[in-house]
């Protein structure tokens, strides 16, 4: 018992325990308590909705010994040897398998003759996978099919089936189970099955299975089994931030994160695109939206910066990759190709790529006609008094620089003042002590510490940059705060080898766009988005004054730098995307064109 699956082992085994479908439930109890059964259903609907569940359940109460009010006992020999896939009543085929026209000839053949129980059962699963021939042989049988037979076809497209069939059949629809049915399942099963989980647990699992019970409770398993770890769970939003970015090297390090935690690249691929999709319909219909509230805030101020075209294409791109990869030797290439393509208008050209390039300049536009004129002055470190290193000068050209802008818009806006750590006294008293550290700091990063770290930890320390410093404390800005917690989990090693490596202890704060990240090193609850204040804050376009200037300062930094001060950026150390890809993929090989 304790092996087997979760989904399995909850399984409904009764039409009053399938959740969410309530009128399809109605329909079957109804027909069956009245006599009145069909002799072929079509049942639709997403995977993992609990169409085979009510397959079988149909199946056991049409040959159930004690059938009441249309519900099966559960109790008797009939009912238990189908629960047991042992019934010689009930035949399950899957087209995606058995999709020949033998397959069907066999199965027409056989329909006519007698069965032990007063009705013979055939669920045809993924039914939509039938060649035309078969298709055609099954007709004939729903046209005139044997009095004591039944037909159960399952699909997860009916719209790939042909009219004909479709005609034959009472269809019944299966729908995604709204989120709060779900969460109160989800919650119910991992009390039921002893699993000592929290909440953020639960939440991840629910955000991975998408609506679907079946999913979602694989997904709860996967949890369990690593004691309700939820730090491996792939960071969808990175890859929302990626985007935003128009950064290559960002978006193709987070999926070789998500690969090096074990997670297969097709499976990774599906969690993008549901999670694209929740963005997408975060703007359009957000009650569709299956995940807890406060991650539905973070997800909804990511769309208002994309916007739906370029979400819609990042879905169609993705999509496609998905096809494809199904016959690729090493799908995980397709799936980079595809990211870098989003992430990189000039690799893409298309006409989609272009409405996504005007998206997001409107987008720009939008930002910089809400923002306050600009201080004349560089800004500087608080602590220091210096301007602050890093930004701009290390990137490449091309790159936009909206990384701070796109900083999530959520994390606490109103309360920044208050949070701004007090300058140490010993710091503010030597600049320029401070001022020669912070050269050879950035220095002894670029140069020797980076190559030290193993490469996980280079690529998460990759995202992020050392923007300045508060006496022995130095500011390592990260793109987000859940990114600043995952470095955060590193951090005793590289400050250990910063602090070898400069000979001096150095300690490590995360920044977002210059403000401290929450404490790391006390997460209230690990791969949780940052808190929100329940009100989606999409853009910084809202007409508050407070948080427009504290969101838009951020770019400023690295734009209007006194170029004088970056002596830490020798050209040599600008990380361009390949150098990142190669951060990526340790022990790879840069071979040039020459
Ligand atoms: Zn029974």
């Amino acid at each position: 018992m304790a092996t087997q699956a979760l989904y399995r082992r909850y399984r409904p085994r009764r039409f009053d325990e399938l959740k969410g479908q309530d009128h399809v439930v109605k329909a079957l109890r109804d027909s069956v308590a009245s006599g009145r059964e069909g002799q072929a259903y079509l049942f639709s609907g997403p995977r993992g909705t609990g169409k085979t569940s009510a397959a079988r359940i149909l199946a056991k109460v049409l040959n159930c010994d004690n059938e009441h009010d249309g519900e099966p006992c559960c109790e008797c020999e009939s009912c238990l040897a189908v629960e047991r896939g042992t019934s010689y009543d009930v035949h399950e085929l899957d087209a995606a398998s058995n999709n020949g026209v033998d397959a069907i000839r066999d199965l027409v053949e056989k329909a006519s003759l007698g069965t032990p129980g007063r009705h013979k059962v055939y669920i045809l699963d993924e039914v939509h996978m039938l060649s035309r021939a078969a298709e055609a042989a099954l007709l004939k049988t729903l046209e005139e099919p044997p009095p004591h037979v039944v037909f159960v076809l399952a699909t997860t497209d009916p719209q790939k089936m042909s009219d004909t069939i479709r005609s034959r059949t009472q269809h019944l629809q299966f729908h995604l189970l709204p989120g709060d049915t779900l969460a109160a399942h989800v919650k119910w099963v991992a009390d039921d099955a002893g699993l000592d989980l929290s909440q953020a647990a639960l939440d991840a699992a629910l955000l991975q299975g998408g609506g679907s019970a079946r999913d979602t409770l694989s997904a709860l398993e996967l949890l369990a089994s690593t004691g309700g770890d939820v730090s491996d769970v792939t960071d969808l939003d990175e890859f929302l931030a990626a985007l935003i970015d128009q950064d290559a090297g960002r978006i193709l390090t987070a999926m070789g994160h998500a690969v090096s935690m074990g997670h297969d690249p097709r499976t990774i691929t599906e969690d993008i695109v549901r999670h694209l999709r929740n963005a997408f319909l975060s703007l359009m219909a957000p009650e569709l939206v299956v995940m807890p509230p406060d991650q539905l805030d973070t997800v909804a101020a990511r769309a208002q910066q994309l916007g739906p075209a370029t979400l819609v294409r990042a879905i169609e791109r993705l999509g496609s990759a998905l096809v494809d990869m199904r016959h690729a030797p090493d799908p995980r290439i397709l799936v980079e190709v595809a990211l870098v393509q989003l992430t990189d208008d000039s690799t893409a050209g298309d006409a989609a790529a272009l409405l996504g390039r005007i998206d997001r300049l409107e987008q720009r536009v939008k930002e910089l006609a809400d923002a306050p004129v600009r201080p004349a002055a560089a800004p500087t470190d608080p602590a220091t008094g210096r301007a602050l290193l890093g930004g701009a000068a290390r990137r490449p050209a091309s790159e936009p620089t909206s990384a701070a802008a796109a900083a999530p818009p959520t994390a606490e806006p109103a309360a920044q003042p208050a949070e701004v750590p007090e300058p140490a006294p010993a710091a503010a008293a030597q600049p320029a002590a401070a001022a020669v550290a912070a050269v050879s700091v950035a220095d002894a990063w670029e140069q020797t510490v980076k190559g030290q770290l193993k490469p996980l930890v280079r690529a998460l320390y990759s995202a992020g940059s050392f923007v300045g410093n508060d006496g022995d404390t130095w500011h390592f800005d990260v793109p987000n705060e859940p990114h600043g917690k995952k470095c955060a989990e590193h951090r005793p090693a590289v400050e250990a080898a910063l602090s070898d490596a400069v000979g001096a202890a150095v300690t490590i704060e995360f920044v977002v766009g210059g403000k401290p990240t929450g404490r790391a090193d006390a997460p209230a609850a690990p791969g949780t988005p940052p808190p929100s204040d329940g009100v989606p804050t999409p853009t910084n376009a809202a007409g508050d004054a407070a948080p427009v200037a504290a969101t838009a300062a951020a770019p400023e930094a690295d734009e209007d730098i006194d170029l004088g001060e970056l002596t830490d950026a020798p050209p040599e150390s600008v990380q361009t995307p390949i150098d990142r890809l190669a951060e990526a993929f340790p022990g790879s090989e840069l071979i040039s064109d020459d």
